[in-house]
């Protein structure tokens, strides 16, 4: 530095002139830069550092105005009213502003003293100025730190403090501590950390100072603490402690972060990972969790071990090391599909099915499914699967497959032996059909058979009765005549044979009726023991006269009043009966009835009870062979040809019989020991009867008629004689025809009472010809009384001829008893006793 005096430099007038050289070197060091101003600013005097600062010479700065030599043109106007504002005398003062120097534009720090005039020279301004260009921007880049540093103090998320590492006070606190306790700044400078803390083990004082002693020895402190705030709830946090220096003091600085939030989801966390190894490790599938490049496991359930038969632990340590148990076979397919898979976004999907060998050989086949874990944002960060052991439903898959398909060919082999059942059956059914249609026209040819056989049987008996009632006609009206002796007995010959034929007709017609199921049992009431008696009445005559007893042996308490059909009863017993006589020479025959069970007594007749008895007709004769007993009851069977020739018969007489028994609801048997004698025995049931039957009138005096106008139809004319003879004796007039249409002329011609009408004739037969003259105009003679005549004797016919028109039936041979009645029955008609509807008489 230039100490020599410098010229321009006025010496200081206060000071004594020895102390020039101090003066000088004050001038030359006291700030960078010192000038001495008049009143008027121009510059008088400058140090020697001032015109360096500068950059100029003296000669080019003393006299000229400062501020404008100088001063920064902003700084000017301010300058110069500092120095106005400059007392006068001894007046002193500040400035700053800005100095256009040689360096730029440099900021100085002026002291300003105002030097009073003295000596005749006018008053100055002396000015010191110190550069504090340099000064002024560390300054402003402190505070702009501090601000800046205050700033992100304050905007921090975390609480932060500053405790004297000393005492443990609070020395500052940030916006966000004041905001999480609640107190002041000034109310956290007075307490200490103890005073934010829960306060209670291990969240107590001693804790908190344990911690800080371990962050002054240099080991920063991170640690969860329960904080309290100024409200004394209950928070949790986590903290930061670390030693610091600060103003060269040891400092303890306190990061503090509320934690509430995180701890919430954190035990949610908990909670939900809980509930999720729960039910992860409950259920039976393999469940495991890792990373999307499916190169790590986070978790497996435990089901693996039972499944694969491996640790979990083994997983965890070689996550791959699950592909070692696949299956060598299904091993490559397996590769196959994780390889497309891996570097790829994972997407729901299934690995194709594989099977496992466990370390003992056991062979299970698993089903893997995965799915990506995504978070908040749809990233998958995660890749979950299931793993099912499918072994079982495999195996029942593989065996429904097995049984479908041999059910499969279970139908197809049914669906062809159907077919072939099904053509079989065809076939079968077509010639079932054809037999069918075979039988059914044998069956047609044997009804028309049937009926031929029937037809022919009942065309046979009333073409054989016919003439034999003509012989027994004749016989009748011969008897009345005047006769001598033998022609008497050649009379009664004449009788006997048509009799016994008679009895062979009346057993076919039975028979052929029999067989063709056309017998129909009366149901009358009638007396037991009558019927009895009339038997043994008929046949005890030809036993006497053979020497043979006949007794009937009735057991009391069989009932006597039944219901039933006695004239079929009283035929099986005369067959029986007949037969015995017939075959019996010696000794005799009985007839025996007693009750099969208990007797019912004749009240039961109330109930409609039914009685079945045991009848037997036993005799001393000839006996019958055990081979005979079974025959006997065929039809046209006899036992011993020669003897039966001796008696005669037909062999149907049994046949007939055992038929009537069984329609009676009995059966028929045998007990018999050749040369000893036979028991036949039968049952029959009956109902019982309450009431006893009326009995007949007498038949030999019928009542006396009047006399009618009858009108006989019969193309016989034996037959017709004996009828109009019978008539005429009778005193009724007769008018005979041989025809139907000559009837049906006749009855349009006159007024007739009767018209006995043979059903048979050749020509117009009876039915026409009743329907004819039911069609005539005449009503009165439309309306005649006709009653059929015939041996027509089937069931069903006496229906038939009634619907025909006819009002009765007669059956050839004519009785004389059954005549007067057909003939009672029209006079009551004619004298109106019961006259037919819209009918006034014969004549109209
Ligand atoms: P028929 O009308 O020829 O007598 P039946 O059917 O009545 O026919 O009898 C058949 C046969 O049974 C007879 O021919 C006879 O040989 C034998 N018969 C029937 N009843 C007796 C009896 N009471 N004693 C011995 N033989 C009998």
């Amino acid at each position: 530095m230039n100490t020599t005096r410098n010229p321009d430099v006025p010496l200081a007038p206060d000071l004594p002139a020895h102390d020039g050289p101090l003066f000088a070197t004050l001038w030359e060091t006291a700030g960078d830069i010192v000038v001495l101003l008049d009143r008027g600013a121009r510059l008088e005097a400058i140090s020697d550092r001032g015109l360096a600062l500068l950059g100029r010479t003296r000669a080019q700065c003393l006299g000229r105005g400062w501020p404008d030599l100088a001063v920064a043109p902003e700084d000017r106007a301010r300058l110069r009213r500092e120095l106005e504002a400059l007392p006068e005398n001894g007046g002193t003062g500040l400035a700053e502003h800005d100095l256009v120097t040689a360096r730029g534009t440099r900021r100085l720090a002026w002291a300003l003293a105002a030097l009073p005039g003295r000596d005749g020279r006018p008053p100055r301004v002396l000015a010191c100025g110190r550069d504090i260009t340099d000064m002024a921007a560390t300054v402003k880049t402190l505070r702009e730190n501090e601000a800046a540093y205050r700033c992100i103090f304050n905007a921090a998320s975390d609480a932060i403090f500053l405790n004297d590492a000393e005492t443990g006070a609070y020395l500052e606190a940030n916006e966000r501590a004041v905001a999480l306790y609640g107190y002041t700044p000034a109310e956290l400078r007075a307490m200490s950390p103890a005073g934010l803390s829960a306060g209670y083990p291990p969240y107590g004082a001693e804790e908190i100072r344990e911690k800080t002693r371990l962050a002054r020895q240099g080991q920063p402190q991170l640690f969860e603490w329960l904080s309290r705030d100024k409200a004394g709830r209950l928070f949790w946090t986590e903290v930061n402690l670390r030693q610091g220096l600060h103003s060269g003091r040891e400092r303890i600085i306190a990061v503090v972060r509320d934690i509430t939030e995180r701890k919430m989801a954190e035990r949610a966390l908990r909670e939900s990972e809980k509930k999720f190894r729960q039910l992860a490790e409950t259920i039976d599938e393999v469940f495991w969790l890792g990373s999307p490049d499916w190169k790590r496991i986070f978790y497996i359930s435990p089901a693996y071990e039972r499944l694969w038969g491996r640790s979990t632990k083994s997983l965890y340590e070689s996550p791959l090391s699950w592909l070692d148990a696949v299956h060598p076979e299904d091993r490559e397919q397996v590769l196959g599909a994780l390889t497309a898979l891996i570097g790829r976004p994972v997407t729901p999907g299934v690995l194709p099915e594989y099977r496992v060998v466990r370390p003992d050989g056991s062979v299970r086949r698993v089903q893997a499914r995965y799915f990506p874990v995504a978070d908040d944002t749809g990233v998958a960060y995660r890749v979950a699967g299931i793993i099912e052991d499918v072994t079982d439903r495999y195996a029942a898959q593989e065996q429904l497959k097995r049984v479908n398909e041999r059910l499969e060919d279970m139908v197809r082999e049914r669906t062809r032996t159907l077919n072939r059942m099904n053509q079989e059956l065809i076939r079968e059914v077509t010639e079932r059909r054809d037999a069918e249609a075979a039988m059914a026209m044998a069956k047609e040819a044997a009804e028309a058979a049937s009926q031929a056989k029937s037809a022919f049987l009942a065309n046979m008996s009333h073409e054989i009765r016919t003439p034999l009632n003509g012989i027994l006609g004749m016989a009748q009206i011969l008897a009345a005549t005047p006769l001598d002796g033998p022609q008497q007995g050649f009379l009664k010959d004449i009788e006997e044979s048509a009799g016994s034929l008679l009895a062979i007709i009346n057993d076919i017609l039975d028979f052929s009726k029999i067989e063709a199921d056309r017998l129909e049992l009366s149901r009358e009431p009638f007396g037991l023991r009558g019927v009895l008696a009339s038997v043994e009445a008929g046949l005890g005559v030809l036993a006497q006269e053979k020497g043979l007893g006949l007794s009937v042996d009735v057991a009391e308490d069989v009932p006597d009043l039944l219901l039933g059909d006695a004239d079929r009863l009283r035929q099986v017993l005369v067959n029986l009966v007949g037969n015995a006589v017939k075959f019996t020479e010696h000794g005799g025959v009985v007839i025996g009835v007693q009750c099969v069970e208990a007797c019912l007594p004749p009240e039961a007749a109330e109930d409609h009870a039914s009685q079945e008895l045991l009848f037997s007709v036993s005799d001393t004769g000839i006996g019958i062979g055990a081979e005979d007993a079974s025959r006997i009851f065929e039809p046209f069977t006899q036992a011993d040809d020669s003897y039966t020739r001796r008696f005669g018969g037909t062999g149907l007489g049994l046949a007939i019989t055992k038929r009537l028994v069984a329609l009676m609801g009995g059966s028929i048997g045998l007990e018999s020991v050749p040369g000893q004698g036979s028991v036949f025995t039968f049952t029959a049931r009956f109902e019982l009867e309450a009431y006893p039957p009326e009995p007949a009138a007498a038949a030999p005096s019928p009542p006396p008629l009047p006399p009618m106008d009858v009108l006989l139809a019969d193309d016989n004319r034996v037959h017709r004689d004996i009828i109009e003879k019978w008539l005429l004796r009778r005193g009724h007039r007769v008018v005979a025809v041989a025809d139907g249409q000559e009837a049906v002329d006749a009855v349009a011609r006159a007024p007739f009472d009767l018209v006995l009408m043979d059903i048979q004739m050749p020509g117009m037969g009876g039915l026409e010809a009743a329907r004819a003259i039911r069609a005539l105009p005449h009503p009165g003679r439309a309306a005649v009384s006709i009653a059929a005549v015939t041996a027509h004797a089937m069931a069903g016919d006496r229906e038939r001829f009634l619907t025909a028109g006819m009002d009765d039936y007669l059956s050839k041979p004519v009785v004389q008893r059954e005549l007067d009645r057909v003939l009672a029955g029209a006079a009551a008609k004619v004298s109106g006793a019961v006259p037919p509807p819209g009918q006034a008489g014969p004549d109209g």
